[in-house]
C-alpha cells in the first residue's frame, strides 16, 4: 500500500471490480477494501445467487460467485491491491482523504463508493428468536439443510429473487408457499412463468406475516390477509425474505447527499457525488436498475470519471509496470473429495465425510470443520480464509469441508441448521460453533487459547 493511494474503491461486487480493472489498467494502482461484514459479503448480492442468466457473454449462465470469481481474478491480474476487510470510518471532511480499515489509516486522492445494498428483513416479532432457527434470509445458502428437506416453506416477496428462490427450494422436495403483499408479481415475465409452472409453489396474494412460531425450530406463520383483513395460521418450517434491499451508506451519510431512503445522490447519469473527487458506482446510487451488467458499466464509468478527475487536478501518481503483458489469471482453488487413498493424516485441508471421520477420531491437533453448500456464496467466501489461518498457524490445527448436500448424514448427526457453519474440535469433543461469516480473527483467536490450555 502507498502513503497516499490516487484512487480508493470501496466495494466488491460488480461495480467495484469493474471500477478497479479500469483504474488498474489506467496505471492508477487502486486499492479496492472489499468488505467483509458490514453491508454484506464479499463479492456482493452476486455472491447469493445461483445462475445469473442475463449476464452477457455467458449463453448458458453462470453461477453469481463463479462470476465474481472472474471478476476478482480480472481485477488482480491488472495491478489492483485488495484489502479484504471492512472500510470502518471514512472522513472525507479533509484532502486527501481517509479511510480506517483493518486497523490502518489509509489516505486517498480520490474515492469509489461502490458499497451496494444490503438484505432487508420483516421485523415481526419473533424474528429473532426464530433467526437461524427456521429463518434465513438465503434460500440459495440454506436450502439444502436437512431441517428443510421435504418440508412446507415460506418465502416472502414477489420480486426475481423471491421467484427464483421459491423455484430453487422445490429442488429438494419442498412445497414452498411465495407470500406476495400485493396483487401481482414484480418479477420479470420468465421468473414469473416458472413459478406458475412449477406445481409445488402456490402464490399467496395480498398476503402479510404478522409473526413466526414454534418450539426450538419455527412450525407456522401467522397470516393476515390483507384485502379482507382475517388471519389464519400456516404451517411452515422456514420462511426465507427477499424483500429487497437498502443501500450501504451509513458511513457517509453525513456527508455526502442521500436520497430520502439512503442512496447516494450522483450527477443526473453520472458517477459524480455531491463532493468532488468522490464518485459512486452500483446499487448504493441506483435505486432503479440494480442489475449486475448496470452495477459494472457504473463501476467503468466511475473509474474513468476519476481518472480524468485525477489527471485534471493533477493528482495521480502513475504506477510503471513490470511488464507490458501482465501474467495469466490465477484459475480458482477446488478440492478432491479426500478418499482411503488419498487420505493424509497431517494434511492441513481435507475434503468429505471420510476425512473428517478419520480425523475425528484420530487427530491430536485442534479440528476446524466447514459445513457448505454447493451454491453457497458465503461458504465460498470463507473457505480461503480459514485455509489461510490454517496456513499461518503453521501446521498447529487442521481442516475439512463437508459438502451438507453429498454428506446430508454428517450434516444432520452434527446439528447443521445452516450454511456455512464452522465447528471447532478437540480431542473429540465440539469446542466452539460459528454461523455465517466472520473475521479471520476469530477463528485464529479459538484455535490459539485452545493450543495455549493444552
Ligand atoms: P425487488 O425490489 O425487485 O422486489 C422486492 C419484493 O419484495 C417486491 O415484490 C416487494 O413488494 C416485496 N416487499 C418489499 N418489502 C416488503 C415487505 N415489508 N413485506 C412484504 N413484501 C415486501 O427486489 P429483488 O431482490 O427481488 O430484486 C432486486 C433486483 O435484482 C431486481 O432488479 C431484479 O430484477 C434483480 N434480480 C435478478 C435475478 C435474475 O435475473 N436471475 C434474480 C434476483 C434478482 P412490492 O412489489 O409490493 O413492492
Amino acid at each position: 500500500m502507498g502513503e497516499r493511494e490516487n484512487l480508493v474503491i470501496i466495494g466488491s461486487g460488480p461495480a467495484g471490480y469493474t471500477a478497479a480493472i479500469y483504474a488498474a489498467r489506467a496505471n492508477l494502482s487502486p486499492l479496492l477494501i472489499t468488505g467483509f461484514q458490514r453491508g454484506g459479503i464479499p463479492g456482493g448480492q452476486l455472491m447469493t445467487t445461483t445462475h445469473v442468466e442475463n449476464y452477457p457473454g455467458f449463453p448458458d449462465g453462470v453461477l453469481g460467485p463463479d462470476l465474481m470469481d472472474l471478476m476478482k481474478a480480472q481485477a488482480e491480474r491488472w495491478g489492483t491491491q485488495l484489502l479484504e476487510a471492512d472500510a470502518d470510518v471514512i472522513d472525507l471532511a479533509q484532502r486527501p482523504f481517509t479511510i480506517e480499515a483493518d486497523g490502518q489509516t489509509i489516505h486517498t486522492q480520490s474515492i469509489i463508493i461502490a458499497t451496494g445494498a444490503s438484505a432487508n428483513r420483516l421485523g415481526v416479532p419473533n424474528e429473532d428468536r426464530f433467526w437461524s432457527n427456521g429463518i434465513s434470509a438465503c434460500a440459495i445458502c440454506d436450502g439444502a439443510t436437512p431441517q428443510f428437506r421435504n418440508e412446507d416453506l415460506a418465502v416472502v416477496g414477489g420480486g426475481d429473487s423471491a421467484c427464483e428462490e421459491a423455484v430453487y427450494l422445490t429442488k429438494y422436495g419442498s412445497k414452498v408457499h411465495l407470500l406476495v403483499r400485493s396483487g401481482h408479481l414484480r418479477a420479470s415475465a420468465a421468473m414469473a412463468d416458472r413459478v406458475e409452472a412449477n406445481p409445488q409453489i402456490t402464490v399467496h396474494w395480498n398476503t402479510e406475516v404478522i409473526d413466526v412460531q414454534g418450539t426450538d425450530w419455527m412450525d407456522g406463520l401467522r397470516l393476515r390477509q390483507r384485502d379482507t383483513g382475517k388471519e389464519e395460521l400456516l404451517p411452515v418450517r422456514g420462511m426465507f425474505y427477499a424483500i429487497g434491499h437498502t443501500p450501504n451508506t451509513e458511513l457517509f451519510k453525513d456527508q455526502l447527499d442521500c436520497d430520502q431512503s439512503g442512496y447516494l445522490i450522483t450527477q443526473p447519469g453520472r458517477p459524480e457525488t455531491s463532493l468532488e473527487g468522490v464518485f459512486a458506482a452500483g446499487d448504493v446510487a441506483d435505486a432503479e436498475w440494480r442489475q449486475g451488467i448496470t452495477a459494472a458499466g457504473s463501476g467503468c464509468q466511475a473509474a474513468l470519471a476519476a481518472e480524468r478527475w485525477l489527471s485534471h487536478h493533477d493528482l495521480a501518481t502513475l504506477v510503471s509496470r513490470d511488464a507490458v503483458e501482465p501474467q495469466k489469471a490465477k484459475p480458482p482453488e477446488t478440492t478432491d473429495v479426500t478418499t482411503e487413498g488419498t487420505y493424509d493424516s497431517s494434511a492441513q485441508w481435507q475434503k468429505g465425510s471420510y476425512a473428517l471421520r478419520k480425523l475425528y477420531h484420530d487427530a491430536k491437533k485442534p479440528l476446524l470443520v466447514i459445513y457448505s453448500s454447493p451454491s453457497c456464496g458465503p461458504c465460498h467466501v470463507l473457505k480461503p480464509q480459514l485455509k489461510r489461518v490454517l496456513s499461518e498457524l503453521d501446521g498447529q490445527a487442521q481442516g475439512i469441508e463437508i459438502d451438507i448436500e453429498a454428506d446430508q448424514e454428517i450434516a444432520e448427526q452434527a446439528g447443521v441448521n445452516g450454511t456455512p457453519t464452522v465447528q471447532l474440535f478437540f480431542n473429540k469433543s465440539l469446542q466452539q460453533q460459528w454461523r455465517g461469516v466472520k473475521q479471520r480473527s476469530e477463528f485464529r483467536g479459538a484455535i490459539e487459547a485452545l493450543l495455549k490450555e493444552h
